[in-house]
C-alpha cells in the first residue's frame, strides 16, 4: 500500500511535469527579474517573495514570514514552516530567488533571459538553473507528496534568501539571530550541477572561497624608462615574481601552509568513483595542471588551489614606454575541510618575507565561505542516497564536497546540521553567463527524484535525530 503510495506520488509528479505545469510555474518566476547587483531590483526581490512564493506555500499549508535582511542594503528572506506534529522529524530546505544581472544583450539570437525558451531538450532562461528549477522542483515534489498522503509526515522549515549571487550577505547574522526557528534533523536542499547531467549527484559540503588582494605601490607616478629603465624597481616584475614564488609554473603550491591535510579513507572512496568533467560545452582539462600525483577528481573535490583573479600593471589599453608606479595581483582560494582560512594570509606573508616581498601589502575581503563537508558514511547520507537509488533505478554519484562554494557554512555550522545537497543542474548550464538553461529530462528526472526522498523522510524510518 504504501509502495503504490510512493509511486503514484511519483507519477503525479510526472503528470505535472508533462502537462506543462512545471514549466508554467518555472516561466512565471524566471519573468521576475530578481538581480540581486543591480541596486534598482530591490523591489523585484520583494515581489519574488511576497507574490510568487508566498501564495504558492500558503497554498499548500506553510506558513510564511518574510523579514527584512540584518544588512541594509541586502535583499529580504523568506522564512516558510509547516508544522506537523512534534514527534515527526524536521527538514529544512533552502533556496535563492535572486539571479545574476541578465547581461540581456549577450544572450543568443532569440533567447530572452526573462522569458523561457525551449530548443530541444534546453530551456534557455536567466536564473533557470541557478536557482529558480532547483527550488520550484523541491517544492513542486512535497506538494505531490501532500496531494498522495493527505500530509508530509515530517515537518519543513524553508528559507529563501534573495542575496546568495552577492555572496549572501547577512545570512549567516540572520541564522545566529533566528536559530531557534530553524531547528531541524536534517538539511536537505538544491543547488549547483549533478557530476554528469544523467547520473543523480548528492554532495554534503563545499569548498570553502578566499579572495585577497596583493598591492605593490612604489611611487606617484610612472617614469620614463629611457631615463630610469635599471634604476628604478618595477612592481610589475617584483609582483611576478612574488606571485611565481606562492605556484609554479604547473600549478602546484608551494606554500606548506596552503596545502590541505591528507583525505580520510571514506572521503577518497568516494572520490574514486567520481569522474569530472564532460558535457558539450565544456573545456578540455589539462592532465599537468595542480597538484602531480592526484587525480582530477582529488584535485577539485579533495584539494585546495589558488588562482589570479586578476593581476595589472601600468595600463594594458594603453601601454607607455615607462616603469609603473604599482602592480595589483587578485588572488583567489579554493580550500576544502581541514583548513583553516585564518591561516591563510599570516603563512603568505611569513612566506613572502621570506622571500624578500616584504613590500608586497595584503588585504582580505572582507567576507568568506567556510568549507564544510559532511562524511559519505554519515546516517543520512546513506538514507538520501538509498532513497535516491530506489527512485532511480541507478546509482548515485556521491561528492563529499563540491568543488565551487555555496553558503553551507552556515547550515552545516552555525545550525549544527547534517547537509545533503540534491543538485538539479549540470556543468553546461552556463549559470552566471548568457544563455543559462536547465535540461528538460534533468528536470524530470529531479521531480521523481524529489518526491520520493520526501516520501522516504515521512515513512518513519529514518535515522534517529541527534
Ligand atoms: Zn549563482
Amino acid at each position: 500500500m504504501e509502495t503504490m503510495s510512493r509511486d503514484s506520488a511519483i507519477s503525479a509528479i510526472e503528470g505535472y511535469f508533462d502537462d506543462g505545469d512545471f514549466m508554467q510555474d518555472l516561466a512565471r518566476r524566471v519573468a521576475i527579474r530578481t538581480e540581486s547587483p543591480e541596486p534598482e531590483r530591490r523591489p523585484e526581490l520583494y515581489h519574488y517573495l511576497t507574490d510568487e512564493m508566498t501564495p504558492y506555500l500558503q497554498a499548500i499549508g506553510f506558513e510564511c514570514e518574510i523579514h527584512e535582511n540584518p544588512r541594509a542594503d541586502a535583499g529580504p528572506l523568506l522564512v516558510a514552516t509547516r508544522t506537523e506534529g512534534a514527534d515527526l522529524p524536521t527538514v529544512m530546505t533552502y533556496g535563492h530567488g535572486d539571479v545574476v544581472r541578465g547581461y540581456d544583450d549577450q544572450w543568443r539570437e532569440g533567447l530572452n533571459p526573462w522569458e523561457i525558451t525551449v530548443e530541444g531538450e534546453r530551456w534557455y532562461g536567466r536564473g533557470t538553473a541557478d536557482n529558480k528549477a532547483q527550488h520550484t522542483i523541491n517544492l513542486a515534489a512535497m506538494k505531490a507528496v501532500i496531494e498522495a498522503r493527505g500530509s508530509l509526515g515530517f515537518n519543513v522549515v524553508a528559507l529563501i534568501e534573495t542575496g546568495e549571487e552577492c555572496g549572501s550577505p547577512g545570512l549567516k547574522e540572520f541564522c545566529v539571530a533566528n536559530k531557534d526557528l530553524f531547528k531541524a534533523d536534517v538539511f536537505i536542499a538544491s543547488d549547483g550541477p549533478r557530476l554528469q547531467p544523467g547520473m543523480p549527484t548528492v554532495f554534503m559540503g563545499s569548498r570553502g572561497v578566499f579572495n585577497f588582494k596583493m598591492s605593490l605601490e612604489l611611487r606617484d607616478g610612472g617614469h620614463h624608462s629611457g631615463n630610469w629603465g635599471g634604476l628604478l624597481a618595477n612592481p610589475g616584475v617584483i609582483m611576478s615574481h612574488a606571485l611565481a614564488s606562492v605556484v609554479d609554473a604547473k600549478g602546484k603550491l608551494l606554500i606548506e601552509d596552503w596545502r590541505p591535510e591528507p583525505m580520510t579513507n571514506s572521503v577518497r572512496r568516494a572520490i574514486a568513483k567520481l569522474e569530472v568533467g564532460g558535457g558539450d560545452d565544456a573545456p578540455e582539462i589539462d592532465p599537468e595542471w595542480g597538484e602531480p600525483g592526484l587525480t582530477p577528481e582529488e584535485k577539485v573535490f579533495g584539494w585546495n588551489t589558488f588562482e589570479i583573479r586578476a593581476f595589472e600593471t601600468g595600463n594594458p589599453r594603453n601601454p607607455v614606454n615607462a616603469i609603473p608606479p604599482r602592480a595589483v595581483a587578485y588572488g583567489h582560494i579554493r580550500y576544502v575541510v581541514g583548513t583553516d582560512p585564518m591561516g591563510f594570509l599570516p603563512a603568505l606573508r611569513k612566506h613572502l618575507d621570506a622571500q624578500g616581498f616584504e613590500n608586497i601589502e595584503l588585504t582580505a575581503e572582507r567576507d568568506f565561505m567556510n568549507a564544510t563537508r559532511l562524511d559519505p558514511d554519515h546516517p543520512w547520507a546513506q538514507w538520501a542516497i538509498k532513497s535516491i537509488e530506489t527512485t532511480a533505478k541507478q546509482e548515485v554519484a556521491v561528492l563529499p564536497n563540491l568543488g565551487g562554494t555555496l553558503p553551507n557554512d552556515v547550515f552545516a555550522e552555525i545550525l549544527g546540521l547534517p547537509t545533503i545537497w540534491v543538485p538539479h543542474s549540470y556543468a553546461g548550464c552556463s549559470q552566471h553567463a548568457p544563455n543559462e538553461h536547465v535540461l528538460a529530462p534533468v528536470c524530470r528526472s529531479a521531480l521523481q527524484i524529489m518526491t520520493g526522498l520526501w516520501w522516504d523522510l515521512g515513512d518513519g524510518k529514518t535515522p534517529a535525530s541527534t
